[in-house]
């Protein structure tokens, strides 16, 4: 049972490592604790269209729920603004079915050559002798399983990154704490994902309602944990519920799925690499901190993980300063642009509910040429040059 390389988590992030070493001719094993890939979803599924052709995924109708013309951003007080794909500069993408795109994903991985074991977590690791030693339960037996280089993409909760030494703790600032209810009956638009801003909506955080076709919506909030009462188990449930009862459109459907998690939205914040570990997606805390987008990156941080420990396979260098590569690369191609939506976060989370009503107010009708952080700062400088203080000035 020894391998080159093992993966631990067979999320996106996982799959795109295993892809991507085994393309590269190392020997790998990809673990997945639950029974089903990509089951239970903790996800809205959105991805955008531009994210999934940079990872060189064609758009497939098997796993694609619906497509997205735009989004459209409402205020405390609704007054929306719409972000449609002309004014997006084609930033428009899918809601994904993501139990099929998981799967499609492993099923890439295998068809390169990696083997997989499901229903098998990783209980332990030890790595000081020169290699790794993980302990599985696997259909609830004991196992010891050996490789030269260990891919932790074991997401949100990753206990693999932590056994390596590396410190994974997260402030309660720093994940957005979700409940989402996958919804059937909903009236919504079929081809517009809604986001619902201010802390009156959700302290911290967002409400969405993601259509996916046929009156079925993922209609779901996402609370920064620091701003959850104590002793509120509810909470964020209840702000939900809430939000749902007092919108007709939602509340006359029928909620057919419940889901909870946690997103981190600490923006890298740790080494990902050691002596024979590299960690990628949500474990190394990639996904992004403004939105909580995080599918994009892990697949993204997955294939540089997975070709980089590939080519320590080749030359039999599994130290922490080759393997520093693989941070270079990925800090290269997104580093930039969380360390950048950190700093937006950090801004947004400090608004009210009014500075959110004058941003819509800012933003409505504004012909920017293309969506993105320039052309927001010019709209809101126009109309509302005193926030520009309040999100970059500070
Ligand atoms: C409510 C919610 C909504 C979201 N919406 C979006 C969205 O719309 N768009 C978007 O881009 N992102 C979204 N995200 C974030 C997105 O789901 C993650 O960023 C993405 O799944 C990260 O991929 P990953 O492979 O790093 O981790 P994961 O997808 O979490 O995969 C980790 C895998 O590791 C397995 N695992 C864990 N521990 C072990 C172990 N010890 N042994 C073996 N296996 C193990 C898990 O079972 C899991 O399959 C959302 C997240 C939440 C919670």
């Amino acid at each position: 049972m020894r391998y080159d390389i093992i993966v631990v988590g067979a999320g996106p992030g996982g799959s795109s490592a295993a892809l991507h070493a085994a393309r590269n001719g190392a020997e790998v094993l990809l673990l997945e604790k639950r029974q089903e890939i990509g089951s239970p979803i903790r996800c809205a599924e959105g991805v955008g269209k531009k994210g999934l052709a940079g990872c060189g995924i064609k758009p497939d109708p098997k796993w694609i729920a619906s497509e997205m013309k735009g989004a459209k951003l409402h205020s405390p007080s609704d007054v929306v603004v719409e972000l449609s794909g002309e004014l997006a500069g084609n930033e428009v993408g899918y809601v994904l079915e993501r139990k099929i795109f998981d799967r499609e994903l492993a099923m890439t991985a295998a068809e390169a050559g990696a083997e997989i074991l499901m229903k098998t977590m990783a209980t332990d690791l030890i790595l000081d002798e020169g290699y790794a030693k993980l302990k599985v339960l696997t259909g609830g037996d004991k196992m010891e399983l050996e490789a030269d280089l260990i891919i932790a993409a074991d997401g949100v909760e990753s206990k693999t990154a932590r056994w390596a030494g590396i410190d994974t703790t997260l402030k309660p600032s720093d994940v957005e704490s979700c409940v989402q209810y996958l919804m059937a009956g909903v009236e919504c638009e079929p081809d517009y994902t809604h986001f619902y801003i201010g802390p009156s909506y959700s302290p911290g955080g967002y409400i969405w309602v993601f259509p996916k076709g046929c009156s079925k919506a993922n209609v779901g909030i996402g609370v920064q944990g620091s701003k959850i009462p104590r002793n509120e188990g509810g909470f964020v449930k209840n702000l939900l519920d809430k939000f749902i009862e007092k919108h007709p459109a939602l509340s006359k459907g029928k909620k057919l799925e419940i889901i909870a998690g946690g997103v981190p939205v600490s923006g890298p914040k740790y080494e990902t690499v050691v002596d024979n570990l590299m960690v990628v997606g949500d474990a190394a805390r990639h996904a992004d901190p403004a939105t909580g987008g995080g599918i994009i990156n892990a697949i993204r941080g997955g294939r540089l993980a997975g070709e980089v420990g590939a080519q320590a396979v080749k030359e039999r260098d599994f130290s922490r300063t080759f393997l520093s590569r693989y941070e270079k690369a990925w800090k290269e191609d997104f580093g930039k642009s969380l360390e950048r939506n950190l700093i937006i976060k950090n801004a947004l989370t400090k608004l009210e509910d009014s500075d959110f009503n004058d941003l819509a107010d800012s933003l409505s009708g504004y012909r920017f040429e293309e969506l993105g952080l320039l052309g927001l700062i010019d709209a809101i400088q126009e109309k509302h040059p005193e926030l520009l203080d309040a999100l970059i000035g500070e």
